[in-house]
């Protein structure tokens, strides 16, 4: 393909992914095939000449899209969002013909610097303490992960390097491998799995403190916790930096146990409920507890004043996350975190063979960041021109506009389910998902879950509150209207009265 077959076939594309878009809604928003529908239909083996553009084109509605399920669409309200917009489209569609590969300032200084500036803006509107923003002289900053489960990764092993660091400063004993065997990280067991995840790949233990009615962890929770480990001697001690009890502490054995992480979630995955960081937060400090925060989806939202304050206490934490490509318009795969301090991450990981040195290395100045040493992988994509496009194209107050359009939603759903005796709510709506399910069996909740998604018209997912099967409502694509939620609705309660026709119900 030369770059005049280039241009033609792009601007086919645009409008094949224009009217893809525009008519999504009438397509069924769950695929109907069965596992290993598509190996049949191409061959066992890639081609030898080339084929034709129209040949491969033509495969992508035989072949690909039978087996999409339509995250778009205005009656997908599984999951989370996925954020999808066209000037992020845009600025990937750029980010790919650049093709640069921004490990290090000189590999680009533009993917570097923007980056790095973009972070700033972003974590101004979420009103992010000082300490957070590079700026020219801060000491914390920003960086773009792939996803939240990065982002948790790396802020557990960077917590892992700091407290064994600082164990082995009490006691020169101890190997790196002494220490590792004994650390334990907590966080809600309403955590999304990719915390639990975590603490696997870095060979963690990690325990999960009970949250309260609300889905929260509170801090007596959290205290209770740690004092009953303590109590049937799990922790002979917490890992203070300054306290005179690591001094006693003589060999390996004594150490049985040190409290390296909490990781607090603001808008946990089954019902969006929110830690409260206020009281968790000064108690990990006084610990010296590294405390994450992970608020995936509902971060977005904290761009708007009303619900800023489910933020505060973020002053208390180490780092921070929430992925733009949930909730803010910016295609997958763009994931914002911060730390307060930026030697902390750069400390633990970072390799620095010759070949990516250069000659404006770092040195500390916030515009030559090397940000693969705050990453697993080395090469990292221009991402941030996608946050540049929408933030321009959008502004802040268009942004605002989405979050709170999608809540209000969320509220017309919940008033639908309310105003319906057979149906319950079972977590407070705060943001833009709705827990509901039938008043009666976990069973009859799964059949209409079952025929819900058999029907393919609108897909949800579940989850468990209590013991008990509910069905999550998300208010996902950007295009979903009121007269969608009232459509998924009429269809909901169809459903329900053919279910509960069934003589077994
Ligand atoms: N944390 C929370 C609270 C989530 O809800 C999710 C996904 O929905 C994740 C983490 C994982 O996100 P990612 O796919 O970006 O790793």
């Amino acid at each position: 393909m030369d770059a005049a077959e280039f241009r033609r076939r792009g601007k086919e594309m645009v409008d094949y992914v224009a009217d893809y878009l525009e008519n999504i809604e009438k397509r069924l928003v769950y695929p109907d095939v069965e596992p290993g529908y598509l190996r049949s239909l191409i061959p066992t083996e890639a081609p030898l000449e080339p084929e034709s553009y129209e040949d491969v084109i033509k495969d992508v509605e035989r072949v690909i899209m039978p087996g999409i399920t339509h995250w778009h669409s205005p009656y997908f309200f599984a999951y989370f969002s996925a954020a999808s917009s066209y000037p992020a489209m845009l600025a990937d569609m750029l980010c790919g013909a650049l093709g640069c590969i921004g490990f290090s300032w000189a590999a680009s200084p533009a993917c570097t610097e923007l980056e790095t500036v973009m972070l700033d803006w972003l974590g101004k509107m979420l009103q992010l303490p000082e300490c957070f923003i590079a700026g020219t002289h801060g000491s914390g900053g920003g960086v773009i992960q792939g996803t939240a489960s990065e982002a948790t990764l790396m802020s557990l092993l960077a917590a892992r390097c700091k407290a064994i660091r600082r164990v082995q400063a009490t006691n020169s004993n101890y190997s790196e491998s002494d220490v590792l065997g004994k650390l334990v990280a907590y966080t809600s067991e309403q955590a999304h799995s990719s915390v639990e995840r975590a603490a696997l790949i870095g060979g963690v233990m990690m325990k999960q403190v009970p949250a309260d009615n609300s889905y929260a962890v509170r801090v007596d929770m959290l205290k209770k916790m740690m004092e009953e480990d303590k109590a049937a001697g799990l922790i002979p001690f917490y890992v203070r930096q300054h306290t005179n009890q690591n001094k006693a502490c003589q060999g390996v054995d004594d150490l049985y146990m040190c409290v390296l992480q909490f990781c607090a979630t603001l808008g946990t995955t089954p019902s969006c409920a929110f830690d409260r960081i206020v009281e968790l937060g000064p108690l990990c400090n006084e610990e010296n507890i590294w405390m994450h925060i992970d608020a995936a989806y509902a971060g977005s939202a904290f761009i708007c004043p009303e619900f800023r304050p489910l933020l505060n206490g973020v002053e208390f934490a180490d780092s921070f996350n929430f992925n733009p490509h949930k909730w803010l318009l910016v295609n997958f795969d763009c994931s914002a975190m911060w730390v307060k301090k930026r030697t902390d991450i750069i400390g633990a990981f970072k390799m620095e063979p010759l070949y990516l040195k250069h000659e404006n290395q770092e040195s500390g100045r916030s515009i030559t960041f090397t940000h693969t040493h705050w990453q697993i992988p080395l090469g990292r994509r221009f991402r941030s021109l996608k946050l540049w496009f929408v933030f321009r194209l959008y502004g802040l107050q268009g942004l605002q506009a989405h979050i709170r359009k999608q809540v209000a939603l969320a509220k017309v759903f919940e008033s639908l389910v309310r105003a319906d005796k057979r149906f319950e709510i079972c977590a407070e709506v705060i943001m833009g998902l709705v827990c509901f399910r039938l008043k009666g069996s976990n069973e009859l909740n799964q059949n209409l879950l079952k025929r819900i998604t058999d029907s393919r018209e609108i897909h949800l997912v579940p989850c468990q509150l209590s013991g008990r099967f509910v069905l999550r409502f998300a208010i996902c694509a950007r295009t979903t209207e009121s007269s969608h939620i009232q459509q998924a609705w009429r269809h909901i309660t169809q459903l329900t009265f053919e279910l509960l026709q069934e003589p077994s119900h």
